[in-house]
């Protein structure tokens, strides 16, 4: 009886969880690709960036992952390039669909140089891809990945190279989110819960796209659970730490404590807190309508005797973070990302396949201020 009460509870937790190998080599090959110079730095709108973006949507395919945006892995954002006055309006013609004229204020967004105005309208785009939830009562609710695949682009060179390659900021990003992806994918059966894969555009010029996104989900927006975001990962140096962003805002704080002690990752309380990061990456569009969520980085704590992660760390932010030496050439562990990768993932899972959908603190800030009542 005891054997077989033991053989049901590993049965069960094999069917709660089933493994997903997270190695550094995949990461490797999706950075290698992302970041080369063939890409151009990936700068919101360019050609690099849509080829960055099919290669997101075609290893979603290849997953298994569907299109998250009625149909296609794209989500069209439309951006002008000058200031509009109040009566500027615009015309879109998307592929293979009629044309739509928007009015400034009411459909699009703004960016660009004023002084130096013209009428090109660039689509540009955020990869969706979904994996369907298995509970009839839950898969119309979404828990939401995020992580931003465009980076600075090309720029004035800095010894002779002006390609911002982007490698930590976010091919790194992006080569962990294509992996929780692909696990959440593989699960059998599928978690209870829907779940979204959001590779965003335009984060570097302030959170565009995951703003148009949080504004004009391709779900209903009421069905947004949760949002955990990826962006920039440290991948110097292994280490054995974590830091969550926004842990004590919501439940999904106490989901990533339990996962965190299960598999024992410690949590590193934030080493600069007075850089409130956690409204200065794409989750803070979700937070700002209310739904809870965690930007997870790895933390600082080497695994190697004798390395200062963090002096490491520094130095990077000093010397490389948005400069074209933001490279493949640098120093780089990829079993850091793997296993940022992992530690999202089971927390995204134990979050897919709960009763209850997370919730804010009572008390908390962005709760109080933006959460639903
Ligand atoms: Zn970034």
């Amino acid at each position: 009886m005891i054997i077989r009460l033991l053989f049901t509870a590993l049965f069960t937790i094999a069917l709660s969880a089933q493994a997903f190998d997270f190695r550094s080599e995949p990461i490797r090959a999706h950075m290698k690709f992302l970041a080369s110079d063939l890409l151009e730095g990936r700068g919101a709108g360019t050609r690099g960036y849509d080829i960055a973006a099919n290669y997101v949507a075609a290893q979603f395919e290849a997953a298994g992952v569907a299109p998250g945006a009625g149909g296609s892995y794209f989500q069209v954002i439309p951006f002008r390039k000058t200031i509009p006055d109040d009566r500027s309006t615009v015309t879109i013609t998307p592929d293979g669909r009629p044309s739509m004229l928007l009015r400034y204020g009411d459909g699009f967004a703004t960016a660009g140089d004023p002084l130096h105005p013209d009428r090109t309208v660039e689509g540009r785009v955020t990869v969706v891809g979904v994996v369907r939830g298995s509970d009839p009562k839950l898969r119309d609710e979404y828990l939401v990945y995020s992580s931003h695949l465009d980076h600075v682009g090309i720029t004035e060179p800095v010894n002779g190279d002006a390609i911002n390659n982007g490698a930590f900021d976010n091919a790194s990003g992006i080569a962990a989110l294509i992996e929780i992806a692909k696990a959440m994918a593989s699960q059998k059966p599928a978690p209870r819960r829907s779940v979204l894969f959001l590779a965003t555009t335009a984060e570097e010029k302030g959170l565009r796209g995951a703003d148009y996104f949080a504004s004009n989900p391709t779900v209903p927006r009421t069905q947004l659970v949760g949002n955990i975001n990826i962006d920039q990962v440290m991948m110097i140096d292994a280490v054995s730490d974590v830091i969550v962003h926004g842990i004590d805002a919501s439940t999904l704080g106490d989901v990533a404590r339990r996962v965190a002690a299960k598999h024992s990752i410690g949590i590193s309380d934030d080493p600069f807190p007075e850089e409130v990061v956690f409204v200065r990456s794409d989750q803070y569009p979700f937070v700002k309508r209310g739904i809870p969520a965690l930007y997870i980085d790895p933390g600082y704590k080497a695994v190697a005797p004798g390395v200062d992660a963090k002096q490491n760390q520094m130095a990077w932010i000093k010397s490389r973070y948005h400069t074209p030496s933001d490279d493949l050439g640098q120093k780089m562990d990829f079993s850091v990302p793997a296993a940022l990768a992992r530690f999202d993932f089971l927390i995204g899972l134990e979050v897919a396949n709960a009763d209850a959908r997370p919730a804010w603190k009572p008390g908390n800030f962005f709760g109080e201020r933006f959460g639903r009542r």
